[in-house]
């Protein structure tokens, strides 16, 4: 936890229970702890206030995903997360995020997939997530159902960053919330990709609601 004092008056920010707090951080990934716990009280509130389900792009590992579950489930409603499960472009072989361990030595591709399943199934969270296996721009074209929250977590290049942008916020249920993780407005920082969908939100009608490191959370009414 942070050390952010409470301040009088003002609710604390929902956190996630001592277990799924512990699977998150034992689990394979790339959300930062702070950035997570940002995440999840955007998710705790856009649950309970829309009812609606949660939907990630980019599950990889489970690591995100555990938090979304876990406030899908005590709203009621389920995480929903798409993943074609082999890897962004900076994963593969060579590349400076690639882990070796997560290669299918059959078909010689990675496949997050089964590390996943592990993932979840330990927190106890499986029964609250759908896994969608496949391309984010084709699940969403396909996809019919109002969300609560979308979270942009996917491929990085701009081909991926606008196609999830615009697959996935057409289902944004009014009210809904949008969060896109790796923005990072100064290029020294990293790809500049997110930083430009989360222009065009703001472009678009989102309003900010919180910034936290590389995690922007905004929403439209
Ligand atoms: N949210 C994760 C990290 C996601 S990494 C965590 O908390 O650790 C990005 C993931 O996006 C990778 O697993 C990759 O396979 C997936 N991905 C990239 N482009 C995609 C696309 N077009 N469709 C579906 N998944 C994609
Ligand atoms: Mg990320």
């Amino acid at each position: 936890m942070t050390d952010t004092a409470q301040v009088a008056g003002v609710p604390a920010a929902p956190s996630p229970g001592a277990g799924v707090l512990a699977a998150f951080e034992a689990a394979t990934g790339f959300m930062p702890v702070d950035e997570g716990l940002a995440l999840y009280a955007a998710a705790v509130e856009a649950a309970q206030r829309t009812g609606l389900p949660l939907l990630e792009v980019g599950s990889y590992c489970g690591r995100s995903t555990i938090l979304l579950a876990d406030a899908a489930r005590q709203a009621g409603t389920l995480a929903l997360t798409v993943d074609h499960h082999r890897g962004s472009e900076e994963q593969q072989p060579g590349w400076e995020y690639h882990d070796a361990s997560l290669v299918d030595p059959e078909v010689g591709l990675m496949d997050t997939l089964p590390r996943f399943r592990r993932t979840l199934h330990a927190a106890g969270l499986e029964p609250y997530v759908i896994a969608l296996v496949g391309r984010s721009p084709q699940v969403a074209a396909v996809w019919g159902a109002p969300l609560g929250l979308v979270f942009v977590d996917g491929g990085h290049t701009d081909e991926h960053a606008t196609a999830d942008y615009e697959g996935w916020v057409p289902h944004l249920a009014p009210g809904g919330v949008l969060v896109v993780h790796d923005v990072f407005p100064d290029p020294a920082d990293g790809g500049q990709a997110p930083y430009r969908i989360y222009l065009r939100a703001l472009a678009e009608g989102f309003t900010e609601v919180s910034v936290h490191g590389s995690l922007r959370v905004l929403r439209r009414d």
